[in-house]
């Protein structure tokens, strides 16, 4: 098995993430079995309490796990099904090593650091190897180099190179080589000194990944690989991309990232088939149609919030010959001056997950809205709660009707928590997560979308439909499309009059790929494209 570890230099926001996918991409293509595994630095056991602000998208695997974005670019660049094994914090370790210590299993010794911790972390790097069955194990290690608390787990992966050898292992570090517009001039000066640390801890990077505004010329090139010591060739640019994030993979390949890896390693392999990967890209860059998709949300400054929902709109317009400009709309913008205002000029209108009541009238007035509009219409969790809010005080009448997260004391809960939820006092990794079936009822649209009966969806959410208003709903028009296997929780709604008014209690944003969009989003952004065209 070989290991490849992916350390970022200078600041963060690099994408790192992203470029440890796009090897992953290219490996994969190379007939590799890659899997890529990302250790974050801080204490929280998993981001799943973390707000927005702080860290972007929470994303969630199959087995429920809540886990850092970029195991979302790790699922989406490979064919790698990941698990809670993936991500691991500092948080996670030291709850495991304090468990040990509490039930004295260290016989007696002082509990440290070193060995105790970097033990931990290099079993992690072991036991995804072999869960996985893989050649590969990528390992993306959070944060930047210099920080006090990555400290531990450069130490580890140190320790763990020593231990497989220098022919399975290889340390790839990516960097920013900045533009000083008063110099007009590349500075390797950063990169020197953020190699140097590196150095200084026992690990030398034998490929350096430049991110760059522009193009790094020879000499740039040449005074990088002396003062880092790197060949040459392993200075590999990494441009900011012109289209899309799915042309890293390509221009790494192009930059030979993939062929001096295998050198690296010892790799005797074919090279990297990416002609589907093309042909994908390509339709991202030139579509036949164009639409506008409105997000109302309440993060919409922060484009890590809503991550894999912005990138499952690319897969499904690449999927549909459409280019998808996507509206970010504040939420509570809507509720100080109306929906019209906003929403009347675009295609299609999306509510994203949240939490908590901020902007949340903002949404229900989005939802009625699309409803009322007959624009096409895709609710994400919270944003099939507050279509069914919506339907209940308009078409129902009853003004009151709220979900009990936003109203505890509403007369009309719609939405409310089942019992079992009602028990939990914990916050964190205690809400209904993860994999779960999806009963499609025959002849709605969702069913017709996925074209089966059975789907299964990846969930993040404690509140859910209120079955004692389901009846009353289907009589006015609401059709129930998707339920949990048991048919008890109401999974999927619809509206029968309407051309695309479908919202889903799941999340399907998490499975869509670049070659395989997900129904639920092609099925939405066939609509927007047919609205339009009706225009
Ligand atoms: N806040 C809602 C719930 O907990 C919706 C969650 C979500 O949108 N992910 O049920």
């Amino acid at each position: 098995m070989k290991y490849i570890f992916v350390t970022g230099g200078v600041v963060s926001s690099l994408g790192k993430g992203l470029t440890a996918a796009a090897l992953g991409t290219l490996l994969e293509n190379r007939g590799l079995k890659v899997v890529l595994q990302k250790f974050d630095p801080y204490l929280n056991v998993d981001p799943g309490t973390m707000s927005p602000y702080q860290h972007g998208e929470v994303y969630v695997l199959e087995d429920g796990a809540e886990t850092d974005l970029d195991l979302g670019h790790y699922e989406r660049f490979t064919s790698a099904r990941l698990t809670r094994k993936n991500n691991l914090t500092s948080g996670q370790i030291y709850e495991s090593v304090l468990a040990k210590e509490r039930r004295g299993d260290y016989l007696g010794k002082t509990v440290q650091v070193i060995p105790h911790v970097t033990d931990e972390i290099k079993q992690r790097i072991r036991q995804i190897g072999q869960f996985h069955e893989c050649d590969v194990v990528i390992t993306e290690i959070g944060g930047t180099t210099g920080d006090i608390e990555g400290l531990p787990f450069l130490e580890a992966i140190r320790q763990f190179a020593l231990e497989v050898g220098p022919d399975n292992t290889l340390f790839v570090h990516v960097t920013l080589v900045p533009f000083i517009k008063a110099a007009g001039e590349l500075k390797s000066k950063p990169t020197q000194q953020s190699v140097a640390k590196l150095r200084e801890i026992g690990i030398t990077p034998s490929i350096l990944i430049c991110r760059t505004e522009h193009s790094i010329d020879r000499e740039l090139r040449l005074k990088l690989s002396m003062f880092c010591n790197v060949t040459p060739e392993a200075v590999i640019e990494e441009k900011d991309v012109a289209n899309t994030i799915y042309e890293v993979p390509l221009m790494l390949q192009r930059e030979k990232l993939d062929e001096l890896v295998a050198k690296h390693l010892k790799l005797d392999l074919p090279p990297a088939d990416m002609t589907a990967w093309r042909t994908f890209v390509d339709r991202i860059i030139t579509p036949k149609h164009h639409v506008r998709i409105g997000v109302v949300g309440k993060y919409m400054e922060i484009r890590d919030a809503y991550k894999s929902i912005y990138e499952a709109l690319t897969h499904a317009g690449a999927a549909n010959d459409a280019g998808i400009e996507v509206v970010p709309v504040d939420a509570e913008d809507i509720e100080d001056l109306g929906a019209g205002k906003f929403l009347t000029g675009l295609d299609g209108i999306l509510v994203p997950g949240g939490f908590g009541v901020r902007g949340v009238e903002g949404k229900i007035l989005a939802a009625r809205f699309a409803r009322t509009q007959k624009k096409p219409y895709l609710g994400l969790c919270l944003g099939l709660q507050i279509a069914a809010v919506d339907f209940a005080r308009d078409v129902l009448g009853l003004a009151k009707a709220h979900s009990t997260e936003f109203d505890s004391e509403t007369p009309e809960p719609v939405i409310s928590m089942l019992d079992e939820q009602k028990q939990v006092v914990k916050k964190g990794g205690t809400m209904r997560l993860g994999a779960q079936i999806c009963h499609l009822v025959a002849g709605t649209k969702a069913r017709e979308a996925y074209g089966s009966d059975r789907a299964v969806e990846r969930h993040r959410h404690r509140y859910e439909f209120n079955n004692q208003y389901r009846d009353k709903m289907v009589e006015h028009g609401m059709v129930v499309a998707g339920t949990t296997a048991d048919q008890k929780l109401v999974e999927i709604i619809e509206l029968a009059d309407h051309p695309w008014y479908v919202a889903c209690q799941f999340h399907p944003e998490f499975q869509s790929k670049p070659n395989k969009p997900h129904p639920l989003f092609s099925g939405f952004v066939r609509a927007a494209i047919a609205a339009r065209e009706k225009k």
